[in-house]
């Protein structure tokens, strides 16, 4: 046995192991910060649609007194009319008065029936806005309900967590750079995440192919880091209790 070999076999099998109870734990945590991230995206959505209807009902309401200016000229203008139409005794001349009042008097009735339909409007903004507000609102409590269920996660396993990477940085260091880039760019490609395996009924952990009676004698003498010829995973022992190692998948 190689004892430099043995050293990092082991260590490998205790890394493969952290890592899957750091998944298991992330696992916990499951879409919770996901669906966090998608509410959040969402109630800027609704904020940003109220601060939208805000600035139409500001456009109305600038219309409105628009139109209120217009009545009060026209109203003017129909008192102006009316008290130089009672000086008139000249029939031509009365009756362009009369038609300019009358002009005067649709202005004001056309005004005001702007004024009223956009006052209706406003109503159904405000309504819109109410309607969004409840969704805001509906949304908060389910964002913060599920901050909750998260943070309750994250503070249930944090020691346990922080216990795991701070072993996890100690067995980093002890492995060599190139052994630790090549298990971590192994598990990154495997869907299950298990780079390091042991052989177990005579085949891989991971892959379940037959390991050959002369590669389980190479792997058994651990004179050197045997993988899998079939998936390449890491072979850390055979089926031995004392190696901590998952092979659930
Ligand atoms: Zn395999």
């Amino acid at each position: 046995m190689d004892k430099d070999v043995n050293e990092k076999l082991n260590l490998l099998a205790k890394l493969q192991d952290i890592d899957c109870e750091m998944d298991a734990i992330e696992r916990l945590k499951g879409e919770l910060p996901e669906e966090l991230e998608d509410l959040q995206d969402r109630l800027i959505g609704y904020n940003t649609r109220i601060e939208r209807i805000d600035e139409d009902i500001k456009e109305i309401k600038n219309e409105i007194s628009t139109y209120k200016v217009i009545i009060d000229e026209a109203k003017e203008l129909t008192k102006k009319y009316t008290d130089q139409r009672k000086g008139i005794r000249n029939n031509r001349e009365f009756d362009a008065l009369t038609k300019e009042i009358d002009l005067q008097d649709i202005e004001i009735k056309l005004s005001e029936k702007k004024i009223k339909e956009n006052k209706n409007l406003i109503k159904e903004k405000e309504a819109a806005i109410k309607e969004t507000n409840t969704l805001i609102k509906n949304q908060k409590a389910d964002i913060d309900l599920k901050k909750k269920e998260l943070n309750e996660i994250i503070k249930e396993n944090e020691k346990q967590e922080k216990k795991y990477t701070d072993s996890r940085e100690k067995i980093a260091k002890k492995l060599d750079k190139q052994l630790f880039e090549s298990y971590t760019n192994l598990r990154n490609n495997l869907r299950n995440k298990l780079a390091v395996i042991v052989v177990h009924r005579e085949a891989c952990g991971g892959c379940f192919n037959l390991v050959t009676p002369q590669r389980q004698v190479d792997i058994r003498a651990r004179n050197k880091i045997m993988v899998c010829e079939h998936c390449g995973r890491i072979i850390a022992g055979i089926d031995e209790p004392e190696i901590e190692v998952k092979t659930t998948k």
